[in-house]
């Protein structure tokens, strides 16, 4: 029955009943255009406001919107991945609800895509409405990740971004529990192409990444495609060490050659100061990773659907 559908847009939500109506006027709008059998899948983040209701309310008036309900608020990156599980089409848009991300921009991906690519991402040239501190720790992170990854995951680029049937089946197959989606759709592989656009303000509401989860998500980012901080608190304790072994030597010589050794007390001080210091970095750099194991080894399922969804998910096919 499903299987004419040909573009699947998933939208991740999240207390967001401001924004679904524009949303989904803006979407439909597009994606009428393009005359071919497309879904909307909404994908409700555990919202606690009147978000669920208005997707209903969609549901019945439109029957190209979709629903997956969460029991919960299991996060965006979940959200995402619960998507693509369950979208039906040849070709799958992830995209904000807040329109930050233009809808308008999802022809210029699939025209990418009918040349071959199986996966276009869209690069932020240029971000509007967001606070400086927002601007500044995202380009931070970018750089960063980066720095420390060996897998090449794109500069000031989010989530926005068209992928393949192919691309999403091979997605099925990671199931790891602390996800940033954009590195693993990199660390897949497959024909990757950029297209650039300028982000949008949000169009109602307040963003749903407070400083938390925002920190929460760059330490999953990271710790997911890098060991260098585990190296680099290997380094540390071992260049501490060696500056205090050299250190010693130098109270050792004031201790027997000269009589001044009362004079060591403050140095004494900060030494054990600094270095319960470097102790605490190096355990917490451990404890992210130990933590992340933990979080695996429990091996509990990703999602929780409060109810059977109107969306079937396609068979498994091959991933070529
Ligand atoms: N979102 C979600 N679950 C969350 C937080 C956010 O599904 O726990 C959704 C949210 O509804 C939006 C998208 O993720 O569609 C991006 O969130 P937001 O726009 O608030 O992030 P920002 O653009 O401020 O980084
Ligand atoms: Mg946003």
């Amino acid at each position: 029955m499903n299987e004419a559908i040909r573009y699947s847009i998933i939208i991740p939500v999240y207390n967001e009943e401001a924004v679904i109506h524009e949303t989904h006027r803006r979407l439909t709008q597009v994606m009428e255009s393009l005359a071919e059998p497309y879904e909307l899948l909404f994908v409700n983040d555990g919202s606690q406001d009147r978000t669920e209701e208005i997707i209903t309310e969609l549901k019945e008036a439109d029957p190209h919107v979709k629903l997956l309900d969460f029991s919960r608020n299991f996060g965006h990156q979940i959200a995402i991945t619960a998507g693509m599980d369950h979208a039906l089409g040849d070709a799958i848009v992830i995209i904000d609800a807040d329109l930050q991300d233009p809808p308008e921009l999802i022809p210029q991906m699939i025209e990418k895509w009918k040349e071959g690519y199986e996966v276009v991402y869209a690069k932020r040239s240029k971000r509007k409405g967001e606070t400086l501190f927002k601007k500044w720790t995202a380009a931070l992170f970018y750089r960063t990740l980066r720095a420390l990854t060996e897998v090449n995951i794109p500069l000031d680029t989010g989530d926005f971004r068209l992928i393949d049937r192919k691309v999403a089946e091979a997605m099925k197959g990671i199931r790891e529990k602390n996800r940033f989606v954009r590195g693993l759709v990199s660390w897949v592989g497959f024909r990757q192409t950029a297209i650039e656009y300028v982000r949008d303000e949000r169009f109602a509401g307040e963003t749903k990444y407070p400083l938390k989860k925002m920190l929460r998500f760059s330490m999953d980012g990271i710790t997911s495609f890098s060991y260098k901080p585990l190296k680099l608190a290997t380094y540390l304790g071992f260049f501490i060490s060696f500056a205090r072994f050299l250190y010693l030597l130098v109270s050792l010589g004031e201790r027997l050659f000269t009589t001044s050794t009362v004079a060591g007390w403050t140095s004494l001080i900060a030494c054990v100061l600094l270095l319960n210091g470097v102790i605490l970095i190096i355990l917490g750099i451990l404890g992210e990773y130990v933590g992340r194991i933990y979080d695996e080894t429990k091996n509990r399922p990703l999602y929780i659907l409060r109810n059977r969804p109107n969306v079937e998910q396609r068979e498994q096919q091959e991933v070529k």
